[in-house]
């Protein structure tokens, strides 16, 4: 089995990567699966490739470390396991998925898209431009798809209902800027790569149907499927990448040991009753597996 950590650039790490590593690393060693480490930087208007470097570094001395894809050793050289040096291998999909008359152009903002929609929450896109044949460049290219249910079993939180037409409509696979969408980007690496065993936070959840429905289309396996709960912060939110204040980076300058904060982060998840410190490997054993 393959699993992966697919972190994005546009932060540096948090506590609740912590949390999501000892997740990953645990089902991992429990499962006998691989662990695969993905650079998520689809969107160059937002990743910042110095983010990479600082990743990588706190990943491997909190103890974490992958079995195939990018580590510290070749952090920042081209490799099929960045998205950013991926454009080749995206664009040929969308050629299969044009072929099959599955992707459409669209011109319409996100104001029009917006019309009479609460600001609020997800746009549902209703297919204006589905059948205006525009071109795919310099468009936002989206997928059509069907109005269907989707299900799917996730090992965590069980069976799962969700409707991606109902939710987002024809999702967009690319920008009208060139740049690739995270559930497009996604699903093609996890193809190339055979990951078959999808870990990640419950933030992701509404995504999953909308991916099964491309692994489908593209006649791929579909991954099994674990989301796991997320260390909200004081507000209840979740945790953001962007604040540095709450990065590993800086509470590592600041003198906290790696062991302190995987025990806060099991602490801030309520898997332990307590913040005492952990190594990674003893948390994966003791709270994990
Ligand atoms: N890149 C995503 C993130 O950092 C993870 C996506 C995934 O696991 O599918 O939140």
């Amino acid at each position: 089995m393959i699993t992966r950590f697919a972190p994005s650039l546009t932060g540096y790490l948090h506590l609740g990567h912590v949390l999501h590593m000892l997740y990953v690393w645990g089902i991992a060693r429990k499962t006998g699966a691989k662990i695969l480490c993905r650079i998520e930087d689809h969107d160059l208007s937002r990743a910042r490739p110095e983010y990479e470097t600082a990743i990588l570094e706190n990943m491997e001395w909190l103890g974490f470390e992958p079995n195939l894809g990018i580590s510290v050793k070749s952090a920042r050289k081209p490799s099929e396991f960045r998205q950013s040096d991926n454009a080749g291998y995206y664009e040929s999909v969308l050629q299969t998925l044009h072929k099959k008359g599955l992707i459409y152009g669209c011109e319409c903002s996100r104001k029009q898209i917006l019309g009479n929609q609460a600001e609020e929450g997800e746009l549902c896109y209703s297919g204006i431009c589905a059948d205006k044949g525009l071109p795919l460049a310099s468009n936002t290219v989206r997928f059509r798809i069907p109005q269907e249910e989707v299900v799917f079993a996730d090992l965590k939180l069980g069976e799962q209902h969700q409707i991606p037409a109902s939710q987002c409509g024809d999702f967009s696979l690319r920008d009208r800027n060139g740049q690739w969408t995270y559930q497009f980007a996604c699903v093609c690496d996890d193809i190339r790569h055979g990951v078959d065993l999808v870990i990640r936070g419950e933030d992701i959840l509404f995504s999953t149907a909308r991916q099964i429905l491309l692994f489908q289309t593209l006649g791929a396996p579909i991954p099994a499927y674990f989301h796991h709960p997320l260390i909200c912060g004081s507000d209840g939110k979740k945790l953001s990448k962007r604040q540095r204040s709450e990065s590993i980076s800086l509470l590592r300058e600041n003198g906290a040991t790696a062991a302190q904060l995987i025990g806060q982060a099991l602490f801030q998840s309520a898997l332990a009753p307590n913040p005492s410190p952990v190594s990674a490997a003893e948390a994966i054993e003791k709270y994990i597996i």
